[in-house]
């Protein structure tokens, strides 16, 4: 049975009493209303990563970074290590989502250094792939994610593969309000778990939960999270709300 996951990402968004209350919402309703097979995971901006912890620490919600250093420590001056999150207790860092891929110019050999440093420090990576319009376009939407995939996380053993979440965000999706519809959505998963069972088997592939991401709402997520291959959702813009990021958390 896979893992069903919802998490947020809060990106750079909320100041400390804000995300102190979005917390604290969110792990009160989770504990009175989601059903205790779904994971929830909030990840904060890293000022709010301890606070945030904190008001978690005796609930089933867990927090998550939305990036960190390659490198174990040194001189990367505004940098934050794994070791660091690791240190704090947290448990899931974000690696390779688009807009650190665009606007920070993250590249897939960049993110292997990422995803073996989280692992190495217990910190499970919520590992984003995606395509642009134009390459769904061009048709060669396919390619691209596994080639992302390929690039950033073959090189795994099959024990540290196990413990990676992926998640596929089309960027043409992503803050836009256009959701993959859940027909796209579940070709491009099935796409993904072929691929993972081409170089790991079957039953690691079946193991892996594959969320989508991608401006999911309380009102789609029902219909994309019925899918067979889509195992939740890393949500932005509905995790700045605890109503609609749990709405969507109870949508399974
Ligand atoms: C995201 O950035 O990870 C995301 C899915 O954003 P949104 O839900 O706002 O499209």
């Amino acid at each position: 049975m896979r893992k069903k996951i919802v998490a947020g990402n809060w990106k750079m968004n909320k100041l400390q009493a804000d995300a102190k209350s979005l917390a604290s919402e969110v792990v009160n309703m989770a504990g009175a209303e989601v059903s205790s097979d779904v994971k929830l995971i909030l990840c904060t901006p890293a000022i709010h990563l301890d606070a945030v912890n904190k008001l978690a620490e005796s609930s089933a919600v867990s927090v998550g970074a939305q990036n960190c250093h390659s490198k174990e420590s040194g001189a990367y001056t505004g940098e934050i290590s794994a070791s660091m999150l690791a240190d704090l207790g947290i448990g899931y860092v974000i690696l390779g989502h688009s807009e650190r891929r665009e606007y920070f110019h993250e590249t897939n050999a960049e993110l292997t250094e990422k995803v073996n440093i989280s692992l190495k420090n217990g910190i499970t990576p919520l590992f984003c792939c995606g395509e642009t319009l134009p390459q769904r376009e061009k048709g060669i939407h396919f390619d691209f994610v596994k080639q992302q995939l390929t690039e950033s996380l073959f090189h795994l053993s099959e024990e540290d593969f196990k413990k990676v979440v992926i998640a596929y965000e089309p960027i043409w999706a992503i803050g836009t309000g256009v959701t993959a519809s859940s027909a796209q959505a579940q070709e491009m998963h099935k796409e993904i778990r072929n691929h993972l069972a081409s170089k790991y088997g079957q039953s690691v592939a079946d193991s892996i939960s594959i969320l989508y991401g991608g401006s999911c709402k309380p009102d789609n997520a029902q219909e994309l999270f019925a899918c067979p291959d889509v195992d939740g959702g890393l949500i932005g813009g509905a995790s700045l709300k605890s109503r609609d990021f749990i709405d969507i958390a109870k949508s399974f």
